[in-house]
């Protein structure tokens, strides 16, 4: 038995897993696929987030800054120069999380979580307490109870890598994506430095579709050209449920996105530290597992 199953070994899971190791506690993360695997993103670190990660000493590699941000909305262009957004790909940056974690490591599928039992495909795997970090379609949410994603509480993304360069520009345009597509969102460009762009278009607070088309014009239009193209759903903000008893949900299974700007990285990796610390005070200063979630949502 372990201290700590984690189901899911994104941002989330994975900054979970690092400071549950800190902190002494034995600690298994089950993922259904072995790292490095795909998850569609930008790959967009806002400032926010690596100042976090620097002070949580979590290193990782980017490969593209975006020093200014040109935006378009409501036919207003404005060029914003800030710190900059750190561009990295997700493949990558969540093994090199996983792997400074030092946690044991599962490839199995949940399908549910009874109790302290994480059931899988393959096994069941238990912990004195379990946390989802399973992202947007969280079987350990819906285990508690949460519904699947639906275009009611999550929008729809699709992005790629792009071959060719922006140099440091990285681009939001809100305009394209409506035009486009009729619905609420953004097509972005950000850069990967010489591994191309990651562009991309989100859209939600409507129907679901299949925005591949104008993934491929948006890309154009910047005299890129579109990879191969994945496509994910993307929570609308709309907490979930932030667990029950000994199982708590961390990271976009909880549903912890900025509904505004599709960024969920940030929220992930915060959530993921306080999940590991609700299980450390639960479990090793209370002596009562069942208080984990509990102590987390405070
Ligand atoms: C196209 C797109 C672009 C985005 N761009 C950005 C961006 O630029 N910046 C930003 O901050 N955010 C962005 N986001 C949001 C961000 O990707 C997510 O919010 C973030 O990945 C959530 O992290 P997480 O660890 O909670 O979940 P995830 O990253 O989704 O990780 C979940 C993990 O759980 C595993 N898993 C899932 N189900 C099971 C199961 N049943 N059993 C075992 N394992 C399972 C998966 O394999 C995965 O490894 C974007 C989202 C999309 C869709």
């Amino acid at each position: 038995m372990y201290d700590l199953v984690i189901v899911g070994a994104g941002p989330a899971g994975a900054t979970a897993a690092i400071v549950a190791t800190r902190l002494g506690l034995r600690t298994l993360v089950v993922d259904r696929f072995k790292p490095p695997r795909e998850k569609p993103c930008g790959g967009g670190l806002t400032p926010r987030t690596w100042r976090m990660l620097e002070r949580m000493g979590i290193e990782y590699s980017w490969y593209g800054e975006c020093r200014e941000v040109r935006v378009k909305v409501a036919d207003i262009n404005y060029t914003h120069r800030g710190d900059p957004i750190r561009v990295t790909r997700r493949p990558e940056f969540d093994k090199a999380l996983l792997d400074q974690s030092g946690a044991e490591f599962a490839v199995d599928r949940v399908l549910r979580v009874e109790g302290g039992r994480a059931v899988g495909e393959r096994g069941a795997y238990e912990g004195a307490v379990v946390v989802g970090a399973d992202g947007a379609n969280s079987a350990v949410a819906r285990s508690l109870g949460e519904p699947p994603p639906s275009p009611k509480t999550h929008g729809i993304a699709f992005m790629s890598v792009a071959g060719g360069s922006l140099g440091d520009t990285c681009i939001v345009d809100f305009d394209f994506a409506h035009e486009e597509t009729g619905g609420v969102g953004y097509a972005w460009a950000f850069t990967l430095g010489d591994r191309g762009v990651d562009v991309g278009i989100g859209i939600g607070w409507g129907p679901w579709a299949d925005l591949r088309g104008p993934l491929a014009k948006w890309a154009e239009s910047l005299g890129l050209r579109t990879g191969a193209v994945m496509g994910h759903p993307l929570s609308l903000g709309s907490v979930r449920r932030l667990g029950s008893g000994n199982v708590i949900l961390a990271g976009e299974a909880a549903g912890l996105v900025d509904a505004s700007t599709g960024e969920g990285i940030y929220y992930a990796v915060a959530t993921g530290a306080l999940a590991a610390q609700a299980a450390y005070v639960a479990l090793k200063v209370r002596g009562k597992p069942a208080e984990a979630a509990g102590i987390y949502a405070e």
